[in-house]
Parts: C-alpha cells; structure tokens; sequence
C-alpha cells in the first residue's frame, strides 16, 4: 500500500502543476477540518458550560441554539420553532462581542436588541481604562463592593426584615439581649475591607456611601420623600402595575414596608447594577451576612453556622422571560466572567474558613443550596441566578458569611455600636482581603 502510495506521489511530483494541486488541495483539506474541529469543540464547550452552571432545570433550549452556524438566543420555544432568532452571534465574533462591553456610546445589551452584532465605527469607542501610577500588588485593579441591604438603625432593619432581634434569654446562652441589622454589618464591613484594598493601592468604589445609605445615595425615608411618586408613575408608565394599583401605591393603605418591598427594592438592586457596571470594576465583591434559614420567626438562636458564596448562573425555567435576562443568560455563557468568578470566590471561601473558623457549606446544609443552585467544582462556591450575580459584569464574588442567628455569633457581633470596631466584623473583612488577594497573586495572569 505504502509502496503504490509512493509511486503514486512520485507521479505526481514529475509534474509542475500537478505538484501545485496536489499541494493546494492538501492545504485546503488541513484548513476545512481543522475549522470544522475548532467549530465542533466550541460547540462542545458551550453547549457543556450551558448544562453545567446555566441551565438549572435542563428547561431552557428553547430560548438558545448552538450549532455551526454559533449561539442563537430566541424570546420564545415557539420563536425557535419558527427559526425566529432574537439574537445571532457568529463564532469568529464572540471575541469582539466581549470586548465590546466598555463601548462609551452603545452597550452590549443595546446591541443585542439589534439582533446582531453592528460594524459601524460609532459604536467601538472602547473605554479606556486610566493608568492609576502607583505600582503596588492592586494598583492596576478597579474594586466595586455592594454592602447588602441599606438599614443603618433597628427601625429600617425591621422595615427590610433584616435584623437580628432576642430577648434575653440565659436557657438558650444569651444573657444580654441581642439587636442588630445586618445593613449596618455589611457597610461596616465594605468600610473596612475598602480600606485594606486602598492601602494595597485598588481603586474602591462603594455602591452605598453612607451607613443607612442605599444605592440612590440618600436614605429609604429620604428616597420616599423625594422619589417614590416618580417611580410608581413610571412603573404604570412603562404597564409593570395597573392604574388602579398605582392609586393603592399612592394611598395611606399602602405602608412603609409595603413600598420598600414592591416598589424600592427591585429599583435599587437595579440601580446597584447599573452603577456598578458604569464603574467598570475588574472585580466586585458582594457583602451579606447569613442566618439559618430553619431558625423560623428568628425568635431564639440557632446552633448552626456557615459560609457560602454565590455566583451567576442556575437560571430556572421561568428565569428568561425578558429579553435583558437572556441577554445576562447570553453574557455569563460566552465570556468568562463566570470561570473567573467561581476562582475568586473560591479564594475567597477558603479565606473564610481559615480565618473565620466557620465550616463552608455542602449543598445539603441549606435548602436553597438544593432547590436553586448549581454546586459548582469548588467547595462553597454556588451558582445562584440573584439580581446581583446576573447583573454584574465583572468577575464576582457574592459572600454569605456567618449566619447573624448563631448562638455564639450573635453575641460577638452585639458588641460596639460602631461595628468597624466590632472584632468579628473585622475578621469578616480581613477574610474578604486576604481571599481577594489570594485571587490576585494567583491569576495575575488572568489580569
Ligand atoms: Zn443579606
């Protein structure tokens, strides 16, 4: 065989232009298959990455495709039978569709309602990230961090319901009673571990300026004087509530708790996403102290305490009903915000229990863990389809430390009432530091 085969090229080579075709044709053949290996392995890359850390409830190809062509996302199963694609992006431009994100005149999401990716030269004026001078280990590094929840006293903890409230109680180990929000544990905590990053040479941004602050810059009691009727106008406005709702909104039957509930909250979430991403972070650390979520009415301690930390992804089959949801499912699936957010977290994690001595959690230890979540490879890092997670873009890290209920917690986090001084508070933040640092020296590759 290997004889015949020589002979053959032996034939060939005798003549100039077979010589040439024979070349060209080899050439063509080792191009055709080497696209159609990269094409069938990148098809195999997302296609596992969807099943892996998006699609929770294996609920959702009808809203996607990815196939030769590249990744179609459509607004309905019906749309995708049709062949009716919402957006389409082509493999050789998924590059420039992730470097497109700091456009100064037109966003990503902007583009995706286009349907598909546009030349024209007005939209790729890139951000220009400003050289910050100093050279220490984070000089080159933007840092947002969300302090969860706004509550800055007891009265706004109770309006969010995020407070820790005992009696004294000595059968169950308290002997003081026991009250604080955990607004005011989070923003002690983003206080300090900003700090620590500034010291490293990171620029800091902070979505709440203040303790008490929410992300509008002003208190909720401020927010309500001066923004709420806007808001339940422009929700009526844009059909999110009927007239008639929007009378019940505006009238006395309609209390404190219910406007923070079904009007500020979601907006506020919103708006940290938005100024977090204005701020074009190279990371984002997210701040919320955890409770034990079977401890019901929070009336007693628990004995339980962990730490977790989410990321994005787990959407649920109900999860890309709008189009700026499929356009995060889109995000999270081609760049990767979500690998690097998943290495952050996991330094982060591992920070926790060191210094904080408390056990990360298995997906059995919570049942949101079970229910919601994709338990991603590394231990305590969950994906977890929240407002944040799926808004944010950048690598992130959404920690849950400590749950507040704990016996033995509760106690070291009653004291002081400045909480940057409290020493479980500042063991949190130095946990957060060390973690992200871990990060840094260990991907500055990835930077
Ligand atoms: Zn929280």
């Amino acid at each position: 065989m290997l004889l015949l085969f020589a002979v053959f090229l032996d034939s060939i080579f005798q003549h100039q232009d077979m010589r040439f075709l024979f070349i060209s044709f080899l050439l063509f053949t080792h191009v055709c298959l080497s696209q159609d290996t990269t094409t069938q392995s990148k098809i195999k890359h997302f296609t596992e990455k969807a099943e892996k850390y998006l699609d929770r409830e294996k609920a959702l190809s009808g809203y996607y495709s990815i196939d030769k062509n590249g990744i179609k996302m459509f607004a309905s199963a019906k749309d995708k039978a049709v062949g009716k694609a919402e957006f389409l992006l082509k493999w050789d431009q998924i590059k420039q569709f992730n470097e497109f994100e700091l456009s100064d005149c037109r966003t990503r999401f902007d583009t995706y309602k286009l349907g598909k990716l546009s030349h024209s030269p007005d939209v790729c004026v890139h951000y220009v990230k400003p050289d910050s001078g100093n050279q220490k280990l984070l000089s080159k590094y933007r840092i947002a961090i969300d302090a969860g929840h706004t509550a800055g006293d007891m009265a706004m903890g109770e309006i969010e319901k995020k407070e820790v409230k005992f009696k004294r109680d000595t059968l169950n180990g308290l002997t003081d009673s026991i009250s604080f929000s955990e607004g005011t544990l989070t923003f002690a905590t983003a206080k300090l571990v900003e700090e620590k990053l500034e010291t490293d040479g990171a620029q800091v941004f902070m979505t709440r300026a203040f303790n008490g602050s929410t992300a509008f810059g002003v208190t909720f009691d401020d927010w309500l004087k001066t923004s709420y009727k806007s808001a339940v106008d422009s929700l009526c406005k844009i059909g999110e509530i009927t007239a008639e709702k929007k009378k019940w909104f505006l009238s006395s039957k309609c209390t404190k708790r219910d406007k923070f509930r079904l009007i500020f909250k979601d907006i506020e979430l919103q708006k940290r996403g938005e100024i977090i991403n204005n701020y074009h972070p190279d990371l984002t650390i997210i701040i919320h102290y955890n409770v034990d979520e079977t401890n019901t009415g929070w009336t007693k301690p628990s004995n339980k305490d962990f730490d977790m930390t989410f990321v994005g992804g787990a959407f649920m089959k109900n999860d890309l009903s709008s189009i700026d949801k499929r356009f995060e499912f889109l995000r999270l699936l081609i760049s990767d915000d979500l690998e690097k957010s998943i290495l952050l977290s996991s330094e982060v994690i591992k920070s926790f229990e060191k210094t904080l001595h408390v056990k990360t959690a298995s997906v059995t230890d919570a049942t949101y863990l079970v229910k919601s979540c994709f338990a991603t490879q590394e231990k305590g890092v969950f994906c977890r389809n929240l407002q944040l997670t799926r808004f944010v873009h950048s690598p992130l890290v959404y920690g849950e430390t400590i749950y507040q209920d704990n016996v033995e917690e509760c106690k070291a986090l009653n004291k002081e009432t400045d909480k940057t001084k409290n020493e479980r508070v500042r063991k949190v933040a130095e946990a957060y530091f060390l973690g992200v640092l871990n990060y840094v020296k260990n991907n500055s590759t990835s930077k």
